[in-house]
């Protein structure tokens, strides 16, 4: 998926930091020191890189401290954007960035909450979780990955009470999505971001027992792309769009 114009804002990327494998967290902050727009969990925002391609990335903090902060995974199979990002941008570089768009936004209020991230699925709902302990809120989180050296944020994971990470290729299948929607406490509401493969059992999951005009889901990547990743979120208790 192609970015959509919408406005700017002039940027320094002043921080790089290793998160997982072939994973970066990049932070970004104003030039001028100017305010920028904050956003709710799940926002993201455009990134004009100097290759010419613009990319969405998810907010992993949501622009509250003045400063946006994304983390992104090398795409070798992709044209061109995450490498770039990873090959040619340096700390100091100067970029235009789009300012933040929520496709993907977090009830806040919900009885209960179930997230669930695959691989670099993790970047809006980890922002989700940091909200949700933050609001005090009863929520879970379910993060799948292929290999411990894929889990990003690991540290501060380990410490979450709320947190269980699974690794398949150590536990020799995937996370059994249909078991952990079964055992949601009702009105639990559902936020799923991760590959292709995992979104369609999340949503064959939900289907059987969620009504479908409750089930909302984003694509966020185009058809093509859509075999490596794409986001989405269901919820018992309303409607909605992304
Ligand atoms: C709202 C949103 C939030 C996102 N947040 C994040 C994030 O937080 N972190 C992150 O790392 N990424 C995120 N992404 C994905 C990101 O925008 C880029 O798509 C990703 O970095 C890869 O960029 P790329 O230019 O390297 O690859 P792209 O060119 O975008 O390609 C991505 C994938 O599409 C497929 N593809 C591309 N071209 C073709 C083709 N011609 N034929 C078939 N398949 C093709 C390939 O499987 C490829 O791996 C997000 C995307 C969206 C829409």
């Amino acid at each position: 998926m192609e970015a959509v114009p919408t406005k700017t804002i002039t940027m320094r990327l002043t921080g790089i930091q290793y998160l997982a494998h072939e994973t970066n967290l990049y932070e970004f902050e104003p030039i001028a020191g100017e305010a920028i727009p904050a956003a709710g969990p799940g926002a993201h925002i455009d990134i004009y890189l100097p290759n010419g391609m613009i990319r969405p990335y998810s907010l992993v903090h949501s622009g509250t401290d003045n400063r946006y902060t994304i983390g992104v995974k090398r795409d070798a199979a992709g044209r061109g954007g995450s490498a770039c990002l990873h090959d040619s941008v340096k700390v100091g570089s100067v970029l235009t960035v789009g300012v933040p768009r929520n496709n993907f936004p977090l009830v806040e209020t919900a009885e209960h909450t179930v997230l669930i991230a695959g691989g670099i699925g993790i970047t809006p709902i980890w922002c989700m979780a940091e909200r949700l302990k933050e609001l005090g809120r009863s929520f879970e989180l379910h993060y799948a990955c292929r290999d411990r050296r894929d889990v990003a944020f690991l540290e501060k994971l380990e410490k979450l009470s709320e947190a269980r990470i699974h690794i398949d290729v150590e536990a020799g299948n995937f996370l059994d999505l249909g078991a952990l929607i079964d055992h949601a406490p009702a009105n639990s509401h559902f936020y799923c971001c991760g590959p292709a493969p995992m979104l369609d059992a999340f949503e064959a999951n939900t289907r059987d027992v969620i009504p479908a005009m409750f089930i909302w889901s984003g694509l966020l990547l185009s058809k093509k792309s859509r075999a490596r990743g794409a986001l989405s979120s269901c919820s018992r208790n309303r409607a909605a769009n992304l």
